[in-house]
């Protein structure tokens, strides 16, 4: 990879440049005035990121996975049940993790590209009365948005904690945490919060941690349990240091660049941006004939695309738009994974990366004796983008 590549996968993303400098700096002591400052500060933005009034933020040094792991750790007990709203690969993960704590797990399934109905759902909820409801707000695999607010008001009406993958949407995609009465929130530092890997990260409602008080059976994971984790996380926001396993202090410095960034911008302004990013991108592959994998243009997320090839075209396409300088992903759904490729618009990504991004794909349609008209993908992307 050449050093110029434009990175539009979903995750890692391009980064910005004040990140990265915070990555690079020499580290500092982690229990340094400044490092408590940059680390209080950095827990403190991330409940205007969620747009939590009073959630309780952990930031833990690990993937998304992680997070998903820690959710876990902290709010099952052996036998609860719980139901995973499944879009995909990653909810599927959740549904596993959940197993591992000893939940016994109802996945709700819809063909590749949809969401179960809210019917389905509220069937499930009705019947099992679980404990918590997993949610993936977008699941990278597919390029699906889940109806988040409306599948939280579902389980808050049958008295499930729900619990939302936004691995691949928080900071990107609409999400308002005390608004939409959703309780836990995982996530993870590489996709729209603009950091690189290696940060998992969890917004708990206050009805979460009540959940994690009134445990009756210890945290069987010692590194997740909250009980060693929430000291910490409480001292850094009063300003204080404090020590349970040495933190990830340059992607915490990272982290409080980015959200200044973030919040720079405006959760408003950044939800709009891309909403518009997206259907430029998606106006831009309706242009050029291709078919997209979300089964509804309102399924389709803000943060990532999910295109089928076309017919006569394989992902031999991948290598040829990455010779113009743009890494794109290939598909992941296991049972349609060589059909499809990925595209990540999110964070940083400005109407230029967009725009290259789309330019490139058509160069590498025509090396590849599609028939269309090229520019079109183009001019259908500029039509959107002037509404930026
Ligand atoms: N959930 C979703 C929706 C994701 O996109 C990903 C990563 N692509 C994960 C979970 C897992 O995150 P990580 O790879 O950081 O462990």
């Amino acid at each position: 990879m050449s050093e110029r590549d434009l990175l539009m996968i979903p995750g890692p993303i391009e980064f910005e440049p004040a990140v990265l400098r915070a990555m690079g700096r020499p580290t500092p002591s982690h229990v340094s005035p400044e490092f408590v400052e940059a680390f209080g500060e950095a827990l403190d933005r991330l409940r205007e990121v969620f747009l939590s009034e009073d959630g309780q933020p952990f930031v833990i040094a690990g993937s998304g996975t992680l997070a998903m792991d820690i959710a876990a750790a902290n709010l099952v007990e052996p036998g609860d049940s719980a139901v995973v709203v499944s879009t995909g690969y990653f909810s599927d993960r959740f549904a596993d993790i959940l197993k591992r704590y000893g939940a016994d797990v109802t996945v709700l399934r819809a063909e590749p590209g949809s969401v179960p109905s809210s019917d389905v759902v509220e069937q499930a909820l009705a019947t099992t009365r679980p404990r918590l409801m997993t949610t993936t707000q977008v699941d990278t695999s597919t390029g699906v948005a889940a109806n988040v607010e409306e599948l939280a008001a579902l389980g808050q009406e049958y008295g499930a904690l729900s619990v939302v993958d936004g691995v691949c949407a928080t900071a990107g995609a609409e999400f308002r945490q005390t608004d939409w009465g959703v309780d836990v929130c995982v996530t993870a530092s590489q996709k729209a919060i603009g950091v690189p890997p290696g940060l998992a990260l969890a917004m708990m409602s206050p009805k979460a941690m009540e959940a994690f008080e009134a445990r009756k059976v210890e945290v069987p994971n010692y590194y997740a349990d909250f009980a060693n984790w929430l000291p910490i996380m409480q001292a850094y926001q009063a300003r204080r240091p404090s020590y349970f396993a040495t933190p990830p202090v340059n992607l915490v410095l990272a982290l409080q660049a980015s959200l200044r960034i973030i919040l720079g911008e405006g959760m408003e302004a950044r939800f709009r941006r891309h909403r518009l990013i997206a259907r430029a991108f998606q106006a831009a592959m309706e242009a050029l004939g291709l078919r997209q994998l979300p089964t509804s243009p309102d399924l389709r997320a803000p943060t990532i695309s999910a295109v089928y090839y076309p017919d006569g075209v394989d992902s031999s396409l991948l290598g040829k738009i990455r010779s113009d300088g743009v890494v794109v992903a290939g598909g992941l759904l296991p049972q349609i994974a060589g059909r499809y490729f990925r595209v990540g618009h999110m964070g940083a990504v400005s109407a230029g990366d967009l725009l290259a991004t789309v330019g490139a794909i058509e160069r590498g349609l025509q090396r590849s004796d599609y028939e269309f008209d090229l520019g079109a993908g183009l001019e259908a992307a500029q039509r959107v983008l002037e509404r930026l």
